[in-house]
């Protein structure tokens, strides 16, 4: 019934949602209109399979809300006014310059996003660091990936998550960190159910919630939210104390096993129980079956990365993956699921947090590289990264911050403590929302706006999770005057003498080759440079439906897995093991605020629903915003099933749905996040040091019945 819609051609896209990267198919009618979706059968990924949001992804094509005239206006409180793309664009440059000469160059800010195409990225960090010049340049990847790039660093010597999906099929053990993957990541569970029809394995959930995913599980262990850390080193704790360790692979690939053991000491598993919530023989049984597994893996999300110690929980996990030998093997890995669909193409081409190719501003020979690759003065580039995106906004509030340029990002909704953030927006001289729905929250804040063209409409390139690079084709023409972000940003960069004097290609194939020149060269072991994409074309990533970076020129395929050869990205080739104390720094349950605040997806919805909220069967069978409560706590509250409540936290409150059920503890509250003017008004801001990621997932908060407050 899906399919009879009268398509009469199909064209290959990925999928715009999530970081699974599944390839699809997308069905045009005679009149060339988007009317369904299919899974590319022969794709590597999904082999045919998409999940609700892929099924159903041709209905954001046409949803209600998009933006077809660029809009203008003096004020924000003013009406706008449609007007013509020169119109808008030199407004805003002039704008961008007025404000620059007037307080500096880091005076205006841009936040973009993981979801718009690689070539896209690319380009805007061309034109933010080599042009506009602002060190104010981050993406709402800061959310959700921060801390796995930070931990990948820290670790590894480089961004780049090392495994695949393929690990599935190799692994004897699966160690899952915070991750709720039959809702979050559909196709990958599909994956790892395919695996385990082959051949059994134990899979091991660490999550303070009875997820779907904890529910398909071996062994749930039901942790204390913000303990993971103290999880992680006493099961390495115990494995180097029994002896388990791979103590050649621990000899030849890493440095500091002193420091590192010496702090795992202090964990042992009965003190772990009394912090984690775990059982001391739990955590000895899961430690020995890592261990003691052939190849073990470890996947991780939010419930690592969104926290307080988020850098150091990846850190912590790849501790485990390496003095088990558990990299760069197949089955063993340490891999994050990351979240966007592109949220690997900002990470290794926009220059949010450096230059493109993972490259750093503060080594001068990167800035040399790409400067005189550019046809920029190295001198211009900032020499350390400037403001994460969570430093951003408070920079605003102070008034350091005067002018922000939103690309397909929507923090109203996405920022923990969204009341603050819309308080901050007010402050703002001027704010540009480019994004391909004219309805996005903060657009209310916007002076002007920029229609983007929406994912399948636009040429490039996204990577995923396991850095397989694979193609969006322009299946149907923009919509209305909507360009894509391409042009947008290479119609910007004209209005500034420096932007005229550099070459920004028009077409995505031509960035594509300028980003493959950009790739090569020797990385800090001496090796050839790891996000080496020489070897890789539009055409081939087509034909191979996607391939794996590194492929280097003359290389036929990509490669599934990073460090295979034990040869890190540090300069003597070496991961680093990490003493990592864990500190107890959350915001906590008490007296006031009872219970644990909890948030993550539902399977119907990607993000804060700016697509997802628009297509039927999405929002039809995920309506609402609701709260899992467990009854037992509810009773004690007089709250009963299906009750509207009211959640407040020190920075807000907002108005919920109570569902009740076993799924959480009697001392949690799980909220999802997609939805507007709610969770996020109440979520915690508290940032970890090294990622700048906030701790969405361990605010403490109460509940009031309605008729009672
Ligand atoms: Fe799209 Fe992710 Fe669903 Fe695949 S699993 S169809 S990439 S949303």
């Amino acid at each position: 019934i899906l399919r009879d819609k009268g398509v009469v051609q199909w064209k290959y896209a990925t999928c715009g949602y999530c970081s699974t990267g599944c390839a699809m198919e997308v069905g045009l009618d005679a009149d060339g209109k988007a009317v369904t979706t299919r899974g590319v059968a022969d794709a590597p990924v999904n082999r045919g399979k998409l999940c609700i949001k892929g099924i159903t992804e041709a209905g954001i094509l046409n949803a209600s809300g998009r933006g077809t005239e660029p809009l203008l206006r003096a004020h924000s409180y003013d009406p706008w006014q449609s007007v013509d793309w020169n119109t808008a664009l030199d407004r805003t440059a002039a704008q961008f310059q007025r404000i620059q000469d007037k307080y500096g160059r880091d005076a205006v800010a841009v936040v973009s996003t993981g979801q718009i195409l690689t070539e896209e990225f690319y380009t805007l960090g061309k034109l933010v660091r080599g042009v506009i010049g602002t060190n104010n340049y981050d993406g709402n990847t800061t959310l959700c990936m921060a801390s796995a790039v930070s931990g990948y660093k820290r670790s590894f010597g480089s961004d780049g998550p090392p495994g695949c999906y393929d690990d599935f099929s190799h692994t004897d053990c699966l160690l899952a960190f915070g991750s709720n993957l039959p809702e979050q990541h559909p196709v990958i569970y599909w994956r790892l159910k395919e695996a385990l029809e082959q051949r059994r394995f134990p899979i091991i959930v660490v999550d303070p919630r009875v997820t779907m995913f904890a529910q398909f599980a071996d062994i749930h262990l039901p942790i204390t939210p913000g303990t993971d850390l103290v999880l992680l080193n006493s099961l390495c704790h115990v494995i180097l104390e029994e002896g388990l360790a791979d103590e050649d692979y621990i000899a030849a690939h890493t440095n500091g096993r002193e420091d590192f053991a010496a702090l795992v000491a202090e964990y042992d598993p009965g003190m772990a129980a009394t912090i984690t919530g775990i059982d001391e023989d739990t955590i000895r049984h899961v430690a020995r079956l890592y261990a003691g597994a052939g190849a073990a893996m470890s996947i991780w999300t939010m419930g690592i990365n969104q926290s307080t110690h988020g850098s150091d929980g990846v850190c912590a996990i790849n501790n485990l993956n390496l003095i088990t030998g558990n990299i760069g093997k197949p089955g063993g890995t340490s891999l994050s699921i990351t979240g966007q669909c592109n949220a690997m193409g900002t990470r290794e081409w926009s220059s949010c947090s450096g230059l493109p190719g993972y490259r750093a501003l503060e080594n001068p020979a990167h800035r040399e590289q790409v400067g005189s690759f550019w046809g920029v003065d190295p001198a211009f580039f900032p020499e350390q990264r400037g403001r994460f995106m969570t430093d951003i906004f408070p920079a605003i509030e102070s008034g350091q911050i005067k002018a922000l340029w939103l690309v397909a990002t929507n923090p109203m909704t996405s920022m923990p403590n969204t009341g603050r953030i819309r308080k901050t927006l007010e402050k703002l001289e001027f704010c540009v929302v480019q994004d391909a729905y004219a309805d996005v929250e903060a657009t209310q804040y916007a002076h002007v706006y920029f229609p983007a063209s929406v994912w399948a409409e636009k040429d490039g390139c996204f990577t995923n999770t396991e850095r397989r690079v694979n193609r969006v084709t322009p299946v149907s023409a923009p919509l209305g005057n909507s360009r894509p972000d391409l042009w947008i940003f290479n119609q910007l960069a004209k209005r500034w003498e420096q932007g005229r004097r550099m070459r920004f290609p028009e077409s995505a194939s031509e960035v594509f080759e300028e980003m493959k020149a950009l790739s090569v060269g020797t990385g800090a072991n001496g090796q050839p440079r790891m996000l080496d994409i020489s070897g890789m074309s539009h055409d081939k990533i087509l034909a191979q439906r996607g391939i794996q970076w590194p492929m280097r020129d003359g290389d036929e395929t990509g490669t599934p897995r990073l460090y295979a050869d034990g040869v890190f990205q540090f300069a003597d080739g070496k991961a680093k093991l990490l003493a990592l104390p864990w500190a107890d720094n959350n915001e906590k349950p008490d007296s006031d605020f009872p219970f644990w605040l909890n948030s993550g997806r539902v399977v119907e919805h990607f993000h804060t629903r700016t697509r997802t909220g628009k297509v039927g069967n999405c929002n039809k069978f995920s309506p609402t915003a609701y709260m899992e409560m467990n009854p037992d706590a509810a009773r004690e509250l007089g709250v009963e099933n299906m009750q509207y409540v009211r959640l407040v936290s020190r920075r807000g409150d907002a108005i919920v749905l109570a569902q009740l059920t076993q799924r959480v503890p009697r001392n949690m509250i799980f909220v999802p996040f997609h939805f507007h003017d709610c969770v996020n008004r109440v979520s915690l801001g508290l940032l970890d040091p090294h990622s700048r990621q906030p701790a969405f997932k361990q605010a403490a908060v109460r509940i009031e019945r309605v008729d009672q407050a």
